[in-house]
């Protein structure tokens, strides 16, 4: 039952139509980010929202854009008024979607234009006249140098995840499209994080703004069982792999620091007959859409990536967040675990952590204010692991003297060149191919065994 305090979104003023849409989005009560973040935005006032994905803070923009253009006549034509940058082609089209299911009972037009696909149909649809256009920097600067828009009608600028466009190297092409749009009234920038360059260039573009700060407190941090194992990167592909056929697990999201990495890992994960799909800034668009649509889909149920190409993207029901590398600023930590345990559901995260990683989960636990447990693995108990083991044979076969050297099989496992750097000659990984699926039951002990469902086992399918 809703009492007086419970807010509402009928107390922002919003008109019939944007309130039956969010009726119809399901959405009961504003989160904290949007009942911080509407009343000013609707007031005309420039936003410093520091804020992550899943917070709400898309809804917290866009409500009250669709409010602010529906509440005048739009023009005849459906003059570009509304502008929002993000800083990747997916995140622009999940938040053009969330324009689109906020609008639908109004006449509001928007389109989203992002690179990597042809720009025509999208030049198209410019030419028919949007009243909010959601772009990525360069396709919109390519698009605008060439006269298929003009800038001069926007009144509110809204610039997402402004310091991943600080990352990915964006800040040239974000500060001459702001200066394009010089005649806007209103600035809006949402961060996930406030590095000393973000807190400047809020400092620069936003006037007198109100600053809005929800992470990292909303994030339920608590629901969460964190380990971190101490591993050494050579060892960490095994480790990773060991875990994931050992875990009962529903969605896995793997976090990688480059994009090498995310397509080695990946490729690693898959030699073994687990599903993995990697998802970075250099995947083409077509194959991002397909790996995203196939992990939302649960076809595919790993997916490993890079922060970049994850930041944004709305995911639910992810049992387990695995950092295969610390992140360098805590926040993407607290980020990244942040997308299990949603929903009351307790989540699972763990780290696996090199030596010269230490600093950073130091960082991390100052952050967040915790300790999270150490936990030892033995790479020994997964001896029966065949994949592994064949590993370890062919490189025993190659490298006889190597193997004196290796301590343990799991020690010659990780070192065999061909595992480790996915450099297996292509007749034989077409060989393996071939081979039978490996199931959850295939690794467990008899004494689990008992309780195995088969519901974690991977499947076998491709992709594209
Ligand atoms: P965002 O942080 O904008 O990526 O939103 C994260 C998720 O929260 C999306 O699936 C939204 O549809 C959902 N969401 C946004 N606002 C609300 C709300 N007031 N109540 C429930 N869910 C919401």
């Amino acid at each position: 039952m809703t009492d007086s305090h419970t807010p509402t979104f009928e107390r922002f003023g919003f008109s019939s139509a944007l309130l039956r849409a969010i009726e119809r989005r399901g959405y009961e009560h504003p989160t904290a980010i949007q009942q911080e973040a509407i009343p000013p935005i609707l007031n005309g006032d420039d936003v410093l929202g520091c804020a992550q994905t899943g917070t709400g803070k898309t809804a917290a923009f866009a409500l009250p854009a669709i409010e602010k253009l529906t509440s005048a006549e739009l023009t005849p034509e459906h003059q570009l008024r509304v502008l929002v940058l993000a800083p990747t082609r997916e995140l622009a089209v999940q938040i053009n979607d969330c324009f689109e299911a906020y609008s639908q009972h109004t006449s509001v037009r928007q389109t989203v234009i992002h690179g990597g696909v042809g720009a025509n149909p999208q030049i198209q649809r410019l030419r028919k006249g949007m009243d909010v256009v959601v772009a990525t920097p360069g396709r919109l600067l390519d698009l605008l140098e060439q006269g298929h828009l003009s800038l001069q009608t926007v009144e509110l600028l809204v610039v997402d995840e402004a310091d991943m466009m600080l990352d990915m190297g964006f800040i040239d092409d974000v500060t001459k499209i702001i200066n394009l749009a010089s005649n806007r009234n209103q600035t809006l920038l949402f961060s996930a994080t406030l590095p000393p360059e973000v807190q400047s260039i809020a400092d620069n573009w936003l006037d007198n703004p109100k600053t809005i700060t929800v992470v990292p407190d909303a994030i339920p941090i608590h629901l969460i069982n964190q380990s971190v194992f101490f591993v050494e990167n050579i060892n960490k592909d095994l480790l990773l792999i060991q875990y994931l056929f050992a875990t009962p697990r529903a969605r896995t999201l793997v976090f990688v620091r480059t994009k090498k990495d995310a397509e080695r890992v990946a490729g690693n994960i898959n030699r073994v007959k687990l599903e993995a799909l990697p998802l970075h800034g250099n995947k083409s668009q077509g194959r991002r859409r397909k790996a995203i649509a196939a992990f939302r889909s649960e076809q595919a149920p790993i997916l490993v990536a890079t922060d970049v190409a994850a930041r944004g993207l709305d995911f639910d029901n992810i049992s387990h967040v695995i950092n295969y590398a610390l992140p360098e600023y805590p926040e993407y930590y607290i980020h990244r675990v942040g997308r299990t345990g949603r929903a009351g559901a307790k989540g699972e995260a763990i780290s696996l952590c090199a030596s010269h990683e230490r600093y950073y989960l130091k960082q991390i636990e100052t952050l967040a204010d915790i300790s999270i447990a150490v936990r030892e693995w033995n790479f020994d108990d997964f001896g029966s692991f065949p994949q592994l083991e064949r590993a370890s044979q062919r490189r025993r076969k190659r490298k006889p003297d190597d193997q004196e050297a290796m301590e343990t099989d799991a020690e010659q496992a990780t070192s065999d060149p061909s595992w480790v750097r996915g450099k297996r000659k292509k007749k034989k990984k077409k060989k393996k191919r071939q081979s039978r699926v490996i199931t959850m039951d295939d690794i467990k002990s008899p004494s689990q065994q008992s309780g195995a469902t088969g519901k974690y086992a991977p499947k076998k399918r491709s992709l594209d």
